[in-house]
């Protein structure tokens, strides 16, 4: 969430008044900064980690295919596991392995494309920021995309990554076709028609199906959208949401905690004269927001007051422009995220659930909260499979405790019938994921068929795909 300098009013009197109270000091001694890990281990292994910081692991082999038959030759001499990493921003353990890491780095950009169909065959390794512009060049766009542009097109979709809007797939509902390597030595090209059930197996497939090396995807054309950041009262965002969901193209909010504000920020198609974003205010406000609940932790109204005081009567932002230079954002302070999809209907009830959840346990929690909407799709272990999805997502700041998303957040969101992103911090294992999914024994089936000696599991992957 983006506020504008003039939450720097927040210092000054406020400040003082707490200093003064004592009521920084908890927090300054908790302020520290993690103990960074050794660049190297003993065998001389390289280090990798996940953008949060979160999983890390020392492979001992790094492997960077040029093309689709040399990934499928890779991946049937190398040992196991073998995982493949896109950008690396998944929260969770997919990635890590001590054995061989494989990097689609050197298999980017736009391979052919249809101006008939809008169609456009992309390397899998393409990260969405240039995607954007390269399908802006021959008249494209997606349809959707997430909040951020940093992940590669393969590792964004093996998630089931999505944006937010009315009728709007995630990612992967894009996907036409795609060329799977497989621990077998094989390229399967996987359709509606060819591999039809590689296909619904693999579309949000965790890379434990294989290495994806291309896809098709159905694209739209250009069009220039306009966007709408304003400041609401929270529980008139709350009320309005179905509302909200059916007027605007794409719709999200955020409920900033502690206050009694919210965020709203909208796309819709637009022929108006284009008005660039301005320079990126994300990071400011939430260190505005990280202020306020440094000083006032422990002191709930003189927080919303000064919350209040810093929000109120902010104008609203708007900016013109192609859709893939809006839809995504800087997302520059390094978090930890829980993310459940629960069914559309059942979505502000729990998300009022856990907002009250927070203010009443977790005053240290400053990032706002997050909900979106995301259409139903057919890939076996997509998490919007079959159902109408409202997103619901927490966030915690680097340096801060997180293992409330497990005993607090997450329960809430189980009972009503959420489904964890599979990217994002959960505590869900095989017995869970197959109440959850009802193709999970089908699309397991499929994987143990391409991966027999299930060399492309790690340690996570084997709890969550393995029975226990
Ligand atoms: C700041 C931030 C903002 C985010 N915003 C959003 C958002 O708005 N919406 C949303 O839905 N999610 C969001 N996410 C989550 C993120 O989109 C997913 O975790 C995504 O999977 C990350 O993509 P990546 O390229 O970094 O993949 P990685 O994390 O590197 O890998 C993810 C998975 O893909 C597999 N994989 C990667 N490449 C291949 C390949 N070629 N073939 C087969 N498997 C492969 C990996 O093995 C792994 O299982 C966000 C994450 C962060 C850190």
């Amino acid at each position: 969430m983006s506020t504008t300098r003039r939450a720097l009013l927040l210092g000054g009197g406020g400040a003082a008044v707490a200093g003064a109270a004592g009521l920084t000091g908890r927090r300054l001694w908790l302020d520290r900064e993690p103990a960074a890990l050794p660049a190297v281990d003993r065998s001389g292994h390289l280090l990798w980690q996940n953008w949060s910081a979160t999983e890390h692991a020392y492979p001992a082999t790094r492997l960077a295919p040029t093309g689709a038959d040399e990934a499928a030759h890779m991946l049937r001499m190398a040992t196991g596991p073998v995982r493949t990493v896109g950008a690396g921003h998944s929260f969770t353990g997919l990635v890590p392995t001590d054995a061989t890491l494989v990097s689609l780095d050197r298999m980017t950009g736009v391979l052919g494309h249809d101006p008939a169909t809008l169609q456009a065959s992309v390397a899998a390794g393409t990260r969405l920021y240039d995607l954007g512009p390269a399908l802006a060049a021959i008249g494209q766009a997606m349809p959707n995309l997430p909040d951020i542009n940093k992940q590669s097109l393969a590792g964004g979709t093996q998630t089931g990554t999505h944006g937010t809007g009315h009728g709007l797939t995630a990612v992967h509902g894009g996907i036409v076709e795609f060329d799977l390597a497989t621990p077998r030595g094989e390229v399967l090209t996987c359709s509606a028609t060819q591999n039809s059930e590689v296909f619904d197996a693999a579309r949000v497939g965790l890379g434990a199906f294989g290495i994806v090396t291309r896809m098709t995807l159905q694209n739209q054309p250009l069009t220039r959208v306009k966007k709408v950041t304003s400041l609401r009262h929270r529980d008139d965002l709350m009320l309005g949401w179905d509302d909200l969901v059916g007027k605007h193209r794409n719709v999200e909010f955020y409920v900033i905690p502690f206050s009694r504000w919210g965020q709203l920020i909208t796309h819709d198609d637009t022929h108006e004269p284009i008005r660039p974003r301005g320079p990126d205010t994300d990071t400011d406000g939430q260190m505005q927001l990280k202020q306020a609940r440094d000083i006032f932790e422990f002191a709930g109204s003189l927080r919303a007051w000064a919350l209040d005081r810093a929000i109120a009567g902010m104008p609203e932002q708007i900016a013109i422009d192609e859709g893939w230079k809006l839809l995504s954002n800087e997302r520059s302070v390094r978090n930890r995220e829980i993310e459940y999809h629960v069914p559309r209907e059942t979505q502000i009830a729990a998300l009022r659930e856990v907002v009250e959840a927070v203010e009443r346990y977790r005053s240290d929690v400053f990032i706002p909260i997050e909900v979106r909407a995301i259409a139903p799709d057919a890939a076996w272990l997509s998490p919007f499979y079959g159902r109408e999805s409202g997103s619901i997502a927490v966030h915690t700041f680097y340096k801060d405790d997180y293992q409330f998303f497990f005993t607090l957040i997450e329960p809430i969101l189980r009972r009503h019938g959420g489904r964890p992103h599979w990217g994002k911090l959960n505590s869900l294992t095989y017995a869970d994921f197959a109440a959850l999914y009802p193709r999970w024994k089908e699309a397991l089936a499929v994987r143990d068929h391409l991966d027999p000696e299930a060399k492309l599991l790690n340690p996570y992957l084997r709890r969550v795909l393995r029975r226990g």
